[in-house]
């Protein structure tokens, strides 16, 4: 019923013609399950998307029961693609605050089936799936294994003829890839499945035919079929085409404002906004000795900060004070008798403490121009942070087995180390690398007062503090350090070595002393080059229908045909001085605010930013939470109903280790931050969930005012001159 005749598939890139497939010959029964193997990079996700019509083929022909589509137009495929096919993905891609009835319904939403056949046919496809009587969980409450499930029953409520899956298992592990693999060997018993996949294991056991791809062509088909007579069979009328995916998850976030409900954990998450339940349960009483210690010491520099959201010191310091007098009480124990312990009101009444805490400053021009007012004795710098994740942006030179030499994103090195931790028997520690803050920040523009504060330790001659655009520099900390994950970051240890300093930590065996690295020279250190491309670059729109689902591309590889970036040159290496306490620059790599400024320009003006700004204008219930930047629809009663990025998505590929026999593994990166839904259930004890990435306005660059401001005062007399201005303001006794 399908069949593909000489397909082939061109993409141009910048530097010429890449031949993703070279004349594919193939043809699929109406029931079957196909495996299709083969290296990363072969064609296998392209050859999928051709046979989903997601994708257009450049030459020969796809054949839809005997039907040829050289002709077929837009609306054709949408019919295509709506009504035969299925789609799976490796990432689930399900919507985090809709239940699992409600994600699958979703698929049929636009059909219009009424909605009692809707839920009647999601919960069918549901049951098929293994998830009877779970149907009102959320997302985050189902393990990877439940998740991919909900994805199949979402693919299989239109009942499709064919179910298309990219990887499947790619994110599971090998006992939850077993059930999952047994369901969609039940699902191919009465249609045709066709499965990319990177587990040879896996194909062998479950599929009934395997090709295989090597460079763009088929070299292996253990099944060939070849149908005997034409199957002629009328084109489809009277088939809506559906809308796209994309507008489908708009909309029907918008319909079911009225029946979204907060579970338990939504509500806490929420509740929470941006301050992880992570930092709500190490609020112990240690931070107010570490408050009282900053206060002694707010000589050294410590800025005071006006934030778009921040926490109410004194109302924080009250709630522990009562949290530590009620934990005083303590109950009796009784043999034979276990006491409850109430985390949930815990939990609640944290989320519930948390938001009193929360204040909300208005930061808009005026008020910027209030500041750049004050007095310039005051204060002996001012620092305006714009929320960029400029990690997204800047490239540096990364060696990943599977990929080569190549300049990658810092953003996506960092995702990359995750995953690899995640694929070995170190994936309890896989979340440490992305624990880490962005590996860089903005510098200070004043020369005098870091000089003030730190010691060049590079060679004086060659040394500067950076102040250009095009110069960062590196702040060490008291003991002349770096950390190694910092370091593994921004590319300066090999994979090798990286996993080397797990082995290490871990005491494993494999640890190889030879591949230890335990300082980096000075040249070392500066001699490697970071560069920043603008979001034109960095981002591209998609056209056709992929961008229906994925409105831009993120290129996680930096390609030898882009336009020059920033080359970003390290300047300098400093260090605290002694005397110093709490200096004003923590230990890390610093980028200058002429940089910040630069960026800013360019990306106010890219098409990212018009894209965001664009969906937020289009949609009246959409808005750019100040709480967390996110791209989020909210309800008539206030409650978010969607919140989510443009959906950007990358894939990638790298081996475990540096042998020929190590398996090419493929994953998909997110640009934008863990939600903050993602973090804080991560962090409750032992609790695995798929993670939702944001991509927020203001990480692209799309905001022109700062979302913090940071004032150095010029010592603890002046410290209240600086408080006493920024009061004035709040007691409206100024004039802009
Ligand atoms: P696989 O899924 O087997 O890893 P793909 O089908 O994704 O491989 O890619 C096949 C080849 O086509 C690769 O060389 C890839 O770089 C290239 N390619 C895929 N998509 C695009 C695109 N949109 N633009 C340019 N080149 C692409
Ligand atoms: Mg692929």
């Amino acid at each position: 019923m399908l069949k593909l005749i000489k397909v082939s598939k061109d993409y141009k890139v910048a530097d010429g013609v890449v031949h993703a497939l070279k004349g594919i010959n193939i043809e699929f029964r109406k029931s079957e399950f196909v495996s299709i193997l083969g290296p990363s990079g072969c064609g296998k996700t392209t050859l999928l998307n051709i046979i989903g019509g997601l994708d257009h083929y450049t030459d020969g022909d796809l054949s839809i029961n005997g039907i040829s589509t050289k002709e077929y137009k837009d609306r054709d495929w949408d019919v295509y693609r709506n009504h035969r096919i299925g789609f799976i993905f490796q990432s689930y891609n399900l919507i985090p605050h809709q239940t699992i009835l409600g994600n699958v319904e979703l698929a049929l939403t636009i059909s219009g089936v009424s909605k009692e056949e809707r839920i009647k046919r999601a919960k069918e496809a549901l049951d098929k799936v293994g998830l009877k009587s779970q149907y009102y969980k959320h997302p985050n409450q189902l393990s990877g294994g439940q998740c991919q499930r909900v994805a199949i029953a979402r693919a299989l409520v239109n009942e499709p003829e064919i179910l298309l899956a990219d990887e499947p298992t790619g994110a599971l592990d090998t006992q939850t890839s077993v059930q999952i693999m047994e369901l969609i060997k039940e699902i191919s018993k009465d249609r045709l499945v066709i499965m990319v996949t990177h587990n040879p294991e896996l194909a062998e056991k479950y599929s009934s035919r395997i090709v295989r791809l090597l460079d763009g062509e088929i070299i292996e088909d253990t099944d060939p079929y070849k149908s005997r007579k034409k199957e002629y069979k009328k084109p489809e009328v009277n088939e809506k085409a559906k809308m796209s995916l994309w507008t489908a998850f708009k909309l029907s976030a918008r319909n079911l404002k009225s029946k979204f409900k907060r579970t338990f954990l939504v509500c806490v998450a929420s509740s929470i906004g941006i301050i992880g339940v992570a930092s709500v349960l190490s609020l112990s009483t240690g931070i107010k000795t570490y408050i009282s210690d900053i206060q002694d010491d707010m000589l050294s520099g410590n800025p005071i900060t006006i934030s778009e959201t921040t926490i109410d010191l004194n109302a924080l310091m009250q709630s522990m004070d009562t949290a530590t007098k009620k934990e005083a009480v303590k109950k009796s124990v009784k043999n034979g008798y276990v006491n409850v312990n109430s985390m949930i009101q815990y939990l609640v009444e944290s989320g519930e403490t948390m938001k009193n805490l929360t204040v909300n400053n208005d930061i808009n021009s005026e008020y910027i121009k209030y500041l750049e007012n004050m007095p310039a004795e005051y204060y002996i710098a001012m620092s305006k942070d714009y929320g960029i994740n400029l990690s997204n942006n800047i490239y540096t030179d990364m060696n990943f087995i599977a990929t080569g030499e190549n300049s990658m994103s810092i953003s996506s090195i960092t995702q990359i180390y995750t995953d690899l931790l995640k694929e070995t028997e170190f994936k309890d520690y896989a979340g440490m690398v992305e624990s880490l803050d962005s590996p860089f920040s903005q510098s200070l523009s004043n020369e005098d007062y870091i000089l003030s504060q730190y010691d060049i330790v590079s060679d004086k001659d060659k040394s500067k503090i950076a102040s250009e655009k095009n110069e960062i520099m590196i702040v060490l900390n008291k003991d002349q350090e770096l950390n190694d994950l910092l370091l593994a970051q921004l590319g300066y240890y090999t994979q090798d070595e990286f996993i080397n300093l797990v082995y290490k930590a871990t005491n494993n065996e494999k640890y190889n002393a030879s591949l230890y690295k335990e300082e980096f020279s000075y040249d070392e250190l500066m001699n490697k080059t970071f560069t920043w491309y603008p979001n034109d670059t960095v981002y591209t729109k998609n056209s056709g229908m992929l961008a229906s689902m994925m409105p831009f591309n993120y290129n996680n590889i930096a390609s030898s045909s882009w336009e020059e970036g920033i080359e970003l040159k390290v300047t300098a290496i400093l260090k605290p001085k002694n005397t110093l306490n709490y200096g004003s620059l923590s230990s890390g790599f610093y980028y200058t605010s002429a940089l910040i400024e630069e960026v800013l320009a360019d990306s106010l003006d890219s098409e990212i930013v018009a894209y965001i700004n664009d969906q937020m204008e289009n949609n009246p219930k959409a808005e750019d939470n100040i709480t967390s930047g996110e791209f989020t629809i909210k309800g008539d009663n206030g409650n978010v109903v969607y919140s989510g990025p443009v959906g950007i998505t990358y894939s990638y590929s790298y081996k475990l280790d540096n042998t020929n026999n190590s398996q090419v593994k493929t994953s998909t990166g997110y640009v934008g931050s863990k939600s903050a839904m993602t973090t804080i259930m991560s962090s409750f004890a032992g609790m695995t969930i798929p993670e939702t990435y944001v991509l927020s306005l203001r990480e692209v660059g799309g905001k022109e005012l700062p979302s913090t401001i940071s004032i150095y005062p010029l010592d603890f007399e002046r410290k209240y001159l600086v408080t006493d201005y920024l009061d004035k303001w709040n007691n409206e006794e100024v004039i802009v």
